[in-house]
């Protein structure tokens, strides 16, 4: 499984490569730009360069060094990121396992996965998993490499001030053989300790030609809506990571409190809500919306339940099974659109 080609960044990659080869590339670097463009794609693509042991041009992938890296199974090139908490008790050689499982369904997915939501982060045994990796020497290429996504999410904890504190001195003068990559949409996030001891490069949108290639490669095509080109560039704005997953909590229950809005308002307002809604939308995410929207309907059930209207929360019971049956169209390729505009209707009927 390869993950998909690094698209776009042409000039950025080629100063970065030149300062791997002379030597010059900051040993603490944080890669920031909008979210979804990149970066850490980038980071690992630079990582790559960094261990490959082709004396041309690098990454020159064939050496091998370089196939390692391009199945993240490089012993020498570490990838953290925001995951769901793991509990405090975890202790560094879990986490590694945790993150050498993580790693590897992000690679059978060709390396396109989702934003993670808002409620995973880099816990405390994260960082003390880094800094003891740190300390090893290199086990196959003459330099190791961590990539640290979205670091802003690292998770500040006093009680683990320590390993904390090891990271910062790490940042600020790592190891010879040791290179950290962080990549952060949110540098104003950052820790002022950390953003103070690492070199900034900014990633920029990838203009639309790049986009083109992306949305044309045919490892990003299952990952992404079924959309011609011209949508896709003009949805993906520059980020081709917006394309994928869609997983944005609360735009999707922004979506699912609008539809329910509409359903209140009576049927013609139904209607147009539900051809009015963007075709833009992956198929994923119109599933997340109803799976948001049966929530909000049980919400509201035991809110009237709880006022004691009982002809409310009986037509918020009622209207369950369909959006169930809304549920199972979308599963089976079915137009969002068409299914929406039957949900609505018959969400309408509910309510009245
Ligand atoms: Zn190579």
């Amino acid at each position: 499984m390869p993950l998909i080609p690094l698209h776009g960044h042409e000039t950025l990659r080629a100063r970065l490569a030149g300062q791997a080869r002379d030597g010059t590339l900051p040993a603490s670097l944080l890669l920031q730009g909008p979210a979804g463009v990149g970066k850490q794609r980038l980071a690992l693509w630079l990582g790559q360069v960094l261990l490959c042991a082709d004396e041309g041009e690098r990454p020159c992938g064939l050496c091998q060094q370089c196939r390692f890296a391009l199945t993240l199974q490089h012993p020498d090139l570490r990838w953290f990121f925001p995951m769901k908490n793991n509990g405090s008790a975890t202790e560094p050689e879990e986490a590694q396992e945790l993150y050498g499982t993580a790693i590897q369904s992000r690679v059978e997915a060709n390396g396109l996965y989702a934003r993670p939501d808002g409620s995973m982060g880099i816990f405390h045994y994260v960082t003390r998993s880094i800094v003891q990796l740190a300390s090893r020497s290199p086990a196959m290429a003459r330099r190791k490499v961590f990539v640290i996504g979205d670091a802003e999410r690292m998770v500040p904890q006093a009680a683990n001030a320590e390993a904390a504190n090891a990271l910062l001195k790490l940042l600020e003068e790592p190891p010879a053989d040791t290179t950290f990559i962080l990549t952060s949409s949110e540098p104003g996030a950052l820790l002022p300790t950390i953003r103070s001891r690492v070199v900034s490069v900014r990633v920029a949108p990838l203009p639309d030609a790049a986009m083109r290639r992306f949305v044309a490669d045919d490892l990003a095509r299952g990952a992404i809506p079924n959309e011609t080109p011209d949508d896709l560039v003009r949805i993906a704005n520059g980020a081709p990571g917006a394309l994928i997953g869609a997983s944005d909590r609360g735009a999707v229950v922004q979506r699912a409190r609008q539809l329910l809005a509409a359903a209140d308002a009576g049927r013609e307002q139904a209607l147009r809500a539900a051809f009015t809604a963007g075709s833009g939308k992956a198929r994923g995410a119109f599933t997340d919306v109803l799976d948001a929207l049966t929530v909000l309907l049980h919400e509201r059930a035991r809110e009237a339940t709880g006022r004691g209207d009982a002809r409310a929360a009986l037509a918020a019971v009622k209207a369950v099974p369909a959006v169930e049956e809304a549920k199972r169209a979308a599963e089976g390729n079915a137009n969002p659109q068409l299914v929406t505009a039957r949900l609505l209707d018959e969400l309408a009927a509910a309510a009245r």
